[in-house]
């Protein structure tokens, strides 16, 4: 499986354009890095390859075929502040059934409590809250992760014990994961492959 960015373009409503002509491919196994400073549009960037925004020109395609306009998009996208991604007025089991299959043993396997699933999002810390969101988009049908700053907002213990969970599963999957950041040092450290969007951002 190959999840592919094809001539991508993209503005803000009427906006000047953040991305023009930005190509990159991961395919399945792989473990890529996405690196540029602050600003330069990873983030945009993450959310088009995971179907929540449309790019201005350009498609991101999935073996060829556009990523599926409605169901479960086998793209996820983690993102840096976890009580963005969360509902705060679901309970946490709402968020987690939420349009995917749970994996029960993946569950387990990440330490999300049972207990937690009748909770509010504001009641797990940081590190849970976020161990959560991971586990939530790696339903069974997810095929590319996409993870953006992460573990930014961790302390290094919770980081670490992030990362081994969602490399473990990726490598159990066979998925493709693109990790998004401003930390060199970490993609070096996990990625099998690093893009600078400096570097393919036609602008
Ligand atoms: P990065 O993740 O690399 O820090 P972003 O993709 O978050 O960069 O942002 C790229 C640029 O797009 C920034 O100048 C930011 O201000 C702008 N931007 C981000 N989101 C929006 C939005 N919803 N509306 C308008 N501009 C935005
Ligand atoms: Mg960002």
């Amino acid at each position: 499986m190959r999840l592919d960015a094809k001539n991508i373009s993209f503005r803000y409503g009427n906006g000047s354009f953040i991305l023009k002509d930005v190509n990159l491919f991961i395919d399945k196994g792989e473990r890529v890095g996405l690196v540029g400073p602050s600003g330069y549009g990873k983030s945009t960037l993450a959310k088009i390859l995971s179907g929540y925004l449309k790019p201005t020109k350009g498609e991101v395609l999935i073996d060829g075929k556009p990523l599926p306009a409605k169901g479960y998009c086998p793209v996820q996208l983690v993102y840096q502040h976890p009580e963005k991604a969360l509902n705060p007025r679901w309970k946490l089991r709402d968020s987690l059934y939420e349009g995917l299959e749970p994996d029960v043993e993946l569950l387990d396997s990440m330490g999300i409590e049972r207990e937690w699933l009748d909770r509010w999002p504001n009641e797990l810390s940081g590190g849970e809250m976020q161990r959560f969101c991971v586990a939530r988009v790696l339903g069974e049908k997810t095929k590319f992760l996409i993870a953006d700053e992460m573990s930014t907002m961790l302390d290094v213990i919770t980081q670490a014990q992030i990362w081994n969970y969602v490399l473990q599963t990726v490598e159990k999957r066979g998925m493709g994961l693109l990790v998004v950041t401003h930390n060199h040092a970490l993609a070096d450290r996990i990625c099998t492959r690093i893009i600078d969007l400096t570097g393919l951002n036609k602008i």
